[in-house]
């Protein structure tokens, strides 16, 4: 996109005194209990490794810069400084206690952005110090300039924030100070978007639409899909043509397919027979209420179909577990507990297709660990567990490093609908991958030599392997929509 306004990086970056992501702990601040000197020398060492790796991001929902530049922008209810603190954090006021009225309030476009720091001043200390509240103030801190939120602050903290906020910052972010070499788009709003940064945001196919049936009419749930394809549904053999008009498109340019449906149900996905479904699929239509079971057949017979197609194009699939964002709605843990067996049991059936399983199944993810230790093609995603809870994700990645294949492990997406806190979110896990292994080198797990190895592994070389991104960069420089 071409802009008069449009500013080099290198400005933005000189102009608002910005710098690049720094480690947020010294050598000598660094706390252990064995010998100081042993300890430091592993941590700057590895410090300065995992600083100077680049990550490939293997999960955000970014939309698309020109419809962050938009006015208003796609997406966002607000477009001042408390938008740093939307998706996720808003979620942690709300359970802090902050009233739905004030929450409103905060997030509106119609409230000045100095009064909104009155709203939240009471409930900023009890949230700043969870993963999304740091993320947040790392954030402030690495693309701001602003060291601590107050009334004194955030005039200067707005003003900073529509200094960044212009034609080219999406570069400027990903690229220079996270050092992020690409990131994988779940995109929000159709299941695949033909980016204008198609190296850059490379994009997964979304299939959770092509198998969940979720609330809506048939017809609107059934357009979504078909109409792109030029199709009309009457039977489920159309649906299937449906299905593969998508993977035919867009399987050569997409990196995976991913689906968030666990949100829903358990990924407990038997194989049914298109005999079975095809009626029940009728049924949905014509516009009949499914009852359960019928619910489950037909999605588990569409899941698998949806499966079979990413699996012959060579798609990874991507599979939300564990945790659920949001508040006070739904958070059923008898459920996600299942996560792991479920997996285990998807694993089993389809040997051919990879499976990467999200979110480290939080809170269950020693059950992860099994779960890749024993299948060849589960691979785990530590996206967004930075975030939910950054101590326990050290912990996974320490306990995963000396238990499962290293080459099966991906360390870093955000699951972030705007680009800003991507920064805040990178130097959290480049802190927490930082912590475990040196604290792998220092009890005495593993060698230094080892650790740095392994850093190259989980931050961009495994991801490159598994998504084939080279191949796949090769077919985004020829598609249509990148010329
Ligand atoms: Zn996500």
């Amino acid at each position: 996109m071409k802009s008069k306004n449009r500013i080099s990086r290198r400005s933005i970056l000189k102009g608002a005194g910005l710098v690049s992501a720094m480690p947020l702990l010294t050598a000598a601040s660094y706390p252990s209990a064995s010998g100081r000197g042993k300890t430091s020398e592993a941590f700057k060492e590895i410090s300065e490794k995992v600083w100077s790796t680049p990550f490939i991001d293997t999960h955000e929902h970014l939309i698309e810069e020109h419809q962050r530049l938009a006015v208003p922008p796609i997406h966002l209810r607000s477009d001042d400084w408390s938008m740093l603190m939307s998706h996720y954090l808003d979620s942690d006021f709300l359970t802090a206690g902050m009233s739905q009225q004030d929450y409103q309030a905060f997030y509106s476009t119609r409230m000045d952005p100095e009064d909104k720091w009155a709203l939240i001043a009471p409930w900023w200390p009890h949230v700043r110090n969870t993963g999304y509240g740091q993320a947040a103030q790392i954030t402030m801190r690495e693309l701001y300039q602003i060291e601590e939120l107050s009334a004194s602050t955030v005039h200067l903290l707005q003003e900073r924030y529509e200094s960044v906020r212009r034609p080219g910052f999406y570069r400027m972010i990903l690229e220079d100070i996270c050092r992020i070499e690409s990131c994988q788009v779940n995109y929000i709003g159709r299941p695949f978007c033909e980016s204008r940064m198609p190296l850059l945001l490379m994009q997964d196919i979304s299939i959770r639409g092509m198998y969940a049936i979720r609330g809506k009419p048939a017809s609107v749930a059934v357009q979504e899909y078909s109409e792109p394809a030029g199709m009309k549904v009457m039977c489920l053999t159309d649906w299937h043509r449906v299905i593969d008009w998508w993977f035919d498109k867009y399987g050569r340019y997409a990196v995976a397919v991913k689906s968030q449906n666990a949100y829903s149900r358990d990924i407990d996905h038997e194989q049914i027979s298109a005999e079975i479904a095809e009626p029940i699929f009728k049924e949905l239509l014509d516009g009949e209420r499914l009852d359960d079971d019928k619910k489950k057949a037909l999605e588990d017979h569409l899941f698998w179909y949806a499966v079979a197609r990413a699996t012959e194009h060579h798609l990874p699939v991507k599979l939300h577990t564990g945790y659920y964002a949001g508040q006070n709605i739904n958070l059923p843990l008898w459920r996600i507990r299942n996560n792991p067996a479920s997996a285990s049991d998807l694993c089993r059936r389809s040997p051919k297709t990879s499976f990467v399983f999200m979110h480290i199944g939080y809170p269950y993810y020693e059950e992860m660990i099994a779960l890749a230790k024993h299948y060849t093609n589960a691979h785990i995603d530590m996206c967004w567990s930075w975030l939910i809870n950054p101590s326990a994700a050290k912990d996974f990645l320490k306990k995963y490093l000396v238990a499962a294949p290293a080459n099966k492990l991906l360390s870093f997406g955000g699951d972030y609908f705007h680009i800003e806190p991507v920064v805040g979110h990178a130097s959290l896990a480049r802190h927490g991958i930082t912590q475990a292994l040196t604290e792998l080198v220092i009890e005495g797990w593993i060698k230094i030599d080892a650790a740095l190895d392994l850093a190259d592994a989980i931050m961009h070389q495994n991801a490159r392997r598994i998504f084939h991104l080279n191949e796949k960069a090769e077919a985004l420089k020829q598609a249509e929509w990148a010329k």
